[in-house]
């Protein structure tokens, strides 16, 4: 008997806990973190061969960065969740050079991700898959400038729906039909990385986990 009493007893605490979690991140102002990184990738990418202009330059990565970065922030701006560069944030998604081959060959996976419950969830996205496929669907003509920014605009856009795994672990979030989506759940089409897009389904459960930011006014005390 005492022994179900401590178990009954680790259940409340745990329950506690994750209440007074669920409260602190419903609080007003309160914003989560999700870390964005890119782990020691090369940039290595076949698929820009000579007719493609070549091997990306020093600063075309840093392009692709930034706008990976810029996509990911977009994807969940006027929501309570900042896109930072830590590494020991509550949601986390790394950008690594390529999945192992065991992992590929898996499904093809070019991103995953796994949650964590109270403690958010970690995720990856394979670099070199993703450059080849913007690649591959880049419109005839297509400039290197926009080529560049299709690679960064796709991986964004990718960590954007892995984040979503990891913030809405319960539900499909691949129920959604629009292609041009980030909640879709498969990554080669030209909408990846070409075009506007937006959240279909997740966007409303997003909204309701994360809770809309709050426009500072002016002059307000804090
Ligand atoms: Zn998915």
């Amino acid at each position: 008997m005492v022994s179900a009493r401590v178990v009954i007893g680790v259940a409340a605490l745990t329950t506690t806990l994750l209440l007074a979690w669920e409260v602190s991140r419903r609080s007003a102002d309160h914003v989560v973190a999700a870390g964005f990184w890119f782990d020691a990738v090369t940039f290595e990418a076949p698929a820009l061969d000579a007719t493609r202009g070549g091997p990306l330059s020093a600063s075309e990565r840093t392009t692709v960065e930034s706008l990976a970065r810029a996509e990911l922030a977009a994807a969940f701006a006027g929501l309570r969740l900042d896109v930072t560069s830590s590494r020991t944030a509550h949601y986390r998604v790394r950008v690594v050079q390529a999945f192992p081959p065991r992992q590929a060959i898996r499904g093809m996976a070019v991103a995953e991700s796994r949650g964590l419950g109270a403690f958010g969830g970690e995720g990856a996205v394979d670099f070199a898959t993703l450059a080849a496929l913007a690649v591959r669907f880049a419109p005839p003509g297509t400039l290197r400038a926009d080529l560049v920014a299709a690679i960064g605009r796709g991986i964004g856009r990718v960590a954007a729906h892995e984040l979503a795994h990891q913030i809405l672990p319960r539900g499909d979030l691949h129920a959604t039909t629009d292609v041009a989506s980030y909640d879709f759940g498969a990554i080669d089409r030209p909408g990846q990385f070409y075009g506007p897009m937006q959240w279909d389904l997740a966007g409303p459960r997003l909204r309701e986990v994360l809770g809309p930011r709050v426009a500072a006014v002016p002059g307000a005390r804090r």
